[in-house]
């Protein structure tokens, strides 16, 4: 630390990403998906967009704006675009909680709100879940707070309905309620449409894990065209382009192809539950993921111990050393025949410890 670092972000401890690698291995760690973007992608990255690049993006997203609002039914007026969902998370945990604000998050969760909660001075409430690590809706109801949950919840995977959602933005008109579905896709369900019905819900999702683009940054929220003016009030006084033009370019042709898009993420879950009726039988406990990873604990072999030893073998899980999850690992699901190796190497490390 220098000594100029504002005594504000002195005690700053900020989000830890999974690892990235450039050596050959099995990547399980941080839901990527294991397809290649839409060729659709592909084409529109060409010479004529590249030779444009002289020009500033254009701050109001028109394109990518309309893209996305067509494939949820709603105006562009009610989209907002980020650097990522963290961007939009981070200018909604700033616009609606920030500066002594409240902000209630399950206690186990998405390891970004507690940080971004910090860095913007809001008051954060932590709220356990039940012991079958379900979100418990009910704590939610008329909270009086602002409320972040990610549905499907990572690193659990489990999910909570539609009708629950509502039940928790219909209890709480005076605050904002953000659903972050940046698995939904997996799940198959959305409670997007509950913006029409509703002004204070904002639903975040993005291109990074279903539409297998986290390297492009690119995530959106929709809500009502208030909140959705506050975001980009925000982003107009803090980083107007925030979003290039290869991404818009790129997310846009994505959002379009739900052909290619569907068949991929079905492709996913239907890995999803042969790998996890395979970690059952080998004595796992595995929550009824609705994501794109797998949830598990083992009696056999503590889960830190079992992440250094598939590590050894080149395979990266994501382990959590924080109580109450700190004998699970989140499995990534990836490719059927990298998941077959993980099934394998698990198989032999259980072997070699009896
Ligand atoms: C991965 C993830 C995000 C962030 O994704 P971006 O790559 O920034 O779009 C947000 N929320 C949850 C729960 C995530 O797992």
């Amino acid at each position: 630390m220098s000594r100029f670092l504002s005594k504000n972000y002195e005690k700053l401890v900020p989000y830890v990403p999974g690892e990235q690698v450039n050596v050959k291995v099995i990547k399980l760690n941080t839901n990527e998906s294991p397809f290649p973007p839409s060729p659709k992608v592909l084409e529109v990255l060409n010479s004529e967009v590249i030779n444009k690049l002289n020009l500033y993006s254009d701050p109001e997203l028109k394109e990518l704006r309309s893209a996305i609002a067509e494939q949820f039914g709603v105006t562009p007026d009610m989209v907002f675009c980020g650097n990522g969902s963290d961007d939009v998370l981070a200018f909604a945990i700033m616009g609606f909680c920030g500066r002594g604000g409240s902000l209630a998050c399950p206690e186990i969760s998405y390891g970004f709100y507690p940080v971004y909660a910090d860095i913007f001075g809001v008051d954060l409430e932590q709220i356990p879940l039940n012991d079958d690590f379900s979100v418990n809706v009910d704590d939610y109801i008329g909270k009086g707070k602002n409320i972040v949950i990610a549905n499907p919840n990572a690193p659990t995977g489990l999910a909570f309905g539609v009708s629950e959602v509502e039940k928790i933005v219909a209890s709480n008109p005076d605050n904002v309620v953000i659903i972050d579905e940046a698995y939904m896709a997996f799940c198959g369900m959305s409670c997007s449409e509950l913006v029409k019905k509703y002004d204070n819900l904002l639903v975040v999702r993005t291109f990074s894990k279903s539409h297998s683009l986290a390297g492009l940054r690119v995530g959106f929220g929709i809500g009502s065209k208030e909140l959705i003016a506050d975001l980009n009030k925000l982003k107009f006084s803090f980083n107007p382009y925030n979003i290039n033009t290869l991404s818009i370019k790129a997310a846009s042709a994505a959002i379009a192809d739900n052909e290619y898009y569907d068949d991929r993420i079905s492709r996913i879950v239907a890995t999803r539950e042969r790998i996890t009726a395979q970690l059952r039988e080998l004595g796992f406990n595995c929550t009824d993921s609705k994501s794109n990873f797998i949830f598990a604990s083992s009696d056999r072999i503590n889960a830190s111990e079992l992440a250094a030893k598939l590590r050894e073998r080149g395979i990266l899980v994501r382990y959590f050393n924080k109580p109450k999850i700190d004998n699970y690992l989140r499995i990534t699901v990836g490719a059927d025949e990298d998941m077959d190796t993980l099934i394998k190497s698990i198989n032999e490390i259980l072997e070699e410890k009896k």
